[in-house]
């Protein structure tokens, strides 16, 4: 009998977050025979997106649809999604190492009475084992896991292993499960967000981080305009949120968002050991900064040593040509 695996989908703003197909891609690298089962929990038609998890490789996709499920609640969603592990006792679990994961997992871990592999940003196989790699010591360092008994379950970082290619051909069953969701305590009345402009800071691809450098509010603005020309989206160091440039939301590091994006361009920033904790595992770093001597330098592919008011005008003109 092959292995079951279940997929725990993640949707914000009606569309499911490229991590719910990066885990389906995960999930093949445990079992590559393996049977996987999508979930998807909601309000309104999940069917388009179970159709979607099916495109990317899921086998067949479970959707539970209540009122109770519209937002986000850890009470809610555990219900929904416990439900479904119940029925079909996968031997897998996986999610992604988001907010929403990383409030849900240990939860149902504990429900569920067993381990929890978290924020695995590679899975090797060596001596017949699945090898779970994982950052440790805010990523100077990794360690690699192993399940030894029992339910194999964890959670992996967004950006790392790389979602399987799209194929509309496929098909397979989205059924939707009923779910009694009651004795909610945390009632949502409203969310309301930040007005935030172009690509999600933790899944972009490309990142132009200002720090404290840029010195002002204003100096970020070719940040963005850099970012918009590359498609990426703008981070911080918290020493340019702390000096009220920009929000706390973009802040990058220890106390911050953790991001590996292909391409890191950090602007005026020094290097901080807490900033690198949230940056270092990019695959690209590029460094700018006018201090030859800035500790950035020392884990930065390409460094350019100046004034960023010079060069990112040069840049954005550069790769507008492009
Ligand atoms: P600075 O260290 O002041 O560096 C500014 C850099 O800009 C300098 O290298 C300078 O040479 C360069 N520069 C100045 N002008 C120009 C110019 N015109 N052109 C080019 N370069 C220029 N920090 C984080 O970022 N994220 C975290 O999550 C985080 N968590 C923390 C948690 C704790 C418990 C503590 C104690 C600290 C934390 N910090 C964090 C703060 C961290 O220690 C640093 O203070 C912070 O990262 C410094 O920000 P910065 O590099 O922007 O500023």
């Amino acid at each position: 009998m092959s292995e079951k695996i279940v997929v725990i989908g993640e949707v914000k703003d009606g569309v499911l977050r490229n991590v719910s197909f990066e885990a389906i891609a995960a999930a093949k690298k445990v079992h590559a025979d393996g049977e996987v089962v999508g979930v998807v929990c909601g309000n309104g038609e999940l069917s388009s997106l179970g159709e979607e998890m099916i495109h990317y490789g899921a086998d067949r996709v479970i959707t539970v649809t209540h009122e109770n499920l519209q937002n986000y609640t850890s009470e809610g969603y555990c219900q929904a999604v416990m439900a479904v592990v119940e029925e079909e006792a996968p031997q897998v679990i996986v999610m992604g190492h988001t907010s929403v994961g990383k409030d849900l997992t240990p939860k149902l871990a504990s429900k569920l009475n067993t381990g929890l592999i978290s924020d695995a940003v590679d899975i090797e196989i060596a001596d017949d084992q699945v090898q779970f790699v994982r950052p440790i010591y805010s990523g100077k360092a990794f360690e690699k896991k192993v399940i030894t008994d029992g339910l194999t379950f964890f959670t992996i970082r967004p950006n790392n292993i790389a979602a399987l290619d799209k194929d509309t051909s496929r098909s397979g069953d989205v059924t939707d499960k009923a779910v009694e969701i009651a004795d909610i305590r945390t009632v949502i009345k409203d969310v309301i967000r930040k007005a935030s402009e172009g690509v999600d800071l933790s899944e972009a691809n490309v990142i132009v981080a200002g720090g404290r450098g840029v010195k002002s509010e204003e100096g970020f603005k070719p940040l963005y305009e850099l970012a918009e020309v590359l498609g990426g989206a703008v981070g911080a160091s918290r020493g340019a949120c702390d000096a009220e440039y920009c929000d706390y939301s973009l802040q990058i590091g220890q106390t911050g968002k953790v991001v590996t994006p292909d391409l890191y361009i950090a602007v005026g920033i020094s290097g901080a050991i807490q900033h690198l904790a949230g940056m270092s595992n990019s695959k690209v770093i590029v460094a700018i900064n006018k201090d030859p001597e800035a500790t950035i330098f020392n884990i930065a592919d390409y460094g350019i040593v100046g004034d960023l008011f010079d060069i990112i005008p040069l840049l954005i003109e550069e790769v507008k040509k492009a």
